[in-house]
């Protein structure tokens, strides 16, 4: 409290009103743009139905955004139907669903055509922002959106493992007097089971980009994103 003369106020005892002087403080503070914000702004993410359930062991990582790459819930997966991965893949939740449904059947092919369980899966390149490779470098890889996963290989119980660089037999190399071999139908089954779980499947039969991995991903083609590219 300071007391003002009678001199300037013509009262005595009024306090000078200091708060005023505070707020004129904060408001500047407030206009300053190298103001610290108060409070820091909350990512909205959501869950992924399948990790709840546990077929899908994951945890959820923060926000990825980089320019026009990114995706606001990623998971980093350890494994999918009991079946792990050889390095955590940051997917994000549709793709890591779709991958447990198509898991579900190449388990059942390591059954029926290796007589043998399927114990991990060689994967590579998830989350990546980037181009695509091989077919004009034009357009965002769907990668750029954890929405890919490149797989190049598989493991199993007693079986020695399988990858796409050696035991993936084109097409147009194949010999129909040959019979095929074990490794071979089990890729095979692999690779087109996949075309009923995403929208992009790619193989050594689309390019030499391709030659030592399978790509899926769940990118949109067509107007209603129902048409799919299955090589
Ligand atoms: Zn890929």
């Amino acid at each position: 409290m300071v007391a003002i003369p009678d001199a300037v106020t013509g009262e005595e005892n009024i306090p000078i009103p200091t708060p005023n002087i505070r707020k004129e403080i904060k408001s500047d503070a407030l206009s300053n743009s190298n103001a610290k914000p108060t409070a820091e702004q909350r990512v909205y993410q959501s869950a992924c139905p399948a990790v709840l359930s546990k077929m899908i062991i994951a945890e959820i990582v923060p926000e990825i955004s980089d320019n026009q790459c990114g995706e606001r819930s990623p998971l980093k997966v350890k494994s999918i139907a009991g079946i792990s991965f050889t390095s955590e893949a940051i997917l994000n939740c549709r793709m890591a669903t779709s991958l447990a449904g198509w898991i579900e059947e190449t388990k059942k092919s390591a059954k029926t055509i290796l007589k043998d369980e399927l114990v991990s899966i060689n994967n590579s390149t998830s989350y990546d922002c980037r181009k695509r490779r091989g077919a004009g470098q034009s357009k965002i890889s769907e990668h750029a959106f954890a929405n890919a996963l490149d797989i190049i290989g598989f493991e199993f119980k007693e079986t020695e493992p399988v990858s796409v660089l050696n035991h993936w037999v084109s097409e147009k190399e194949e010999n129909s007097d040959e019979v095929s071999d074990e490794k071979e139908l089990f890729l095979t089954a692999a690779r087109n089971s996949a075309c009923s779980h995403f929208t992009t499947v790619l193989s050594p039969d689309t390019n030499a980009a391709h030659k030592d991995h399978f790509h899926f991903d769940l990118g949109c083609h067509g107007k209603n994103c129902t048409y799919k590219i299955c090589e």
